[in-house]
């Protein structure tokens, strides 16, 4: 379902993402690890599009992605992203947060929005939080939200990068368990995240990144207990 190429990437000298190949099958659920600085950011923005690439290519769904034009906004519709700030519209509600993108973007009806919208906010846990404002909203609600709205664009995968970072400890298992129900309904989903806990349970396959390459892909159970490289050892005894 989503598939890179070769994909070389320069921030002036620095070289951030080093000839990176990775497929995600459709449903797959993919947790990408690696020390900080090693590129894993940057190839969540570089797969919709946030950041550009040097060289390489990316193909979502069968369709390489543009480097602008109409043809780029729909693809990346197709993409959901939730950050590690949590990114809502703070002078709208939370109902209007969600249904913006299904209007604008997809040019749903308002009433057709909104239905989708409400569904959406309940199965994240927080419908009764329709009418309030961000602010309002504890981190994790807000989390959450941000989740509900990229889901009401109907994306083909979803990509989170660190999505629990900001979350105070408490807060950390409810966005968990959401992102773990969608696993399990067939959401392709490529996740950054420091949750070790999580990505053994979650994950159908970490990929590990060092210095801006994928240095090693496995099974969450293989990686964890026998790690092949060196970097990903050093990786691993530094946890705690
Ligand atoms: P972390 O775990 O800390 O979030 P990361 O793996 O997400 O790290 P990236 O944010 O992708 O790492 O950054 C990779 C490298 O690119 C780092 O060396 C970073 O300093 C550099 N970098 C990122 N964004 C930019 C930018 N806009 N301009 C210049 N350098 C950048
Ligand atoms: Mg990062």
């Amino acid at each position: 379902l989503v598939e890179l190429i070769g994909v070389n990437k320069h921030f002036g000298d620095l070289h951030v993402l080093k000839d990176v190949n990775l497929t995600v099958s459709r449903g797959e659920v993919v947790v990408v690890l690696g020390p900080s600085g090693s590129g894993k950011s940057t190839l969540c923005r570089a797969i919709n599009r946030l950041e550009s690439i040097g060289s390489g290519r990316i193909v979502i769904d069968g369709r390489e992605l543009p480097e602008e034009g109409k043809e780029l906004a729909r693809l990346r519709a197709d993409v959901g992203m939730v950050f590690q700030s949590f990114n809502l519209f703070a002078n709208k509600t939370i109902l209007d947060n969600v249904t913006l993108g299904p209007i604008k973007v997809r040019g749903m009806a308002k009433d057709e929005a909104q239905t989708l919208a409400r569904g959406l906010l309940s199965r994240v846990g927080v419908a009764d939080q329709a009418a309030k404002y961000p602010a309002q909203l504890s981190g994790g609600q807000q989390q959450r939200v941000a989740i509900a709205r990229a889901l009401a664009m109907r994306p083909k995968v979803m990509l989170f990068d660190e999505p629990t970072s900001a979350l105070d400890p408490e807060m950390v298992n409810e966005v968990l368990d959401v992102m773990t129900e969608l696993a399990a309904e067939g959401m392709t989903m490529i996740i950054v995240t420091h949750e070790m806990g999580f990505a053994r349970k979650a994950a159908d396959r970490v990929v590990f990144m060092a210095d801006g390459a994928v240095v090693e892909q496995a099974p969450p159970e293989e990686f964890f207990s026998q790690p092949r490289t060196e970097r990903a050892k050093d990786f691993l005894s530094k946890l705690i």
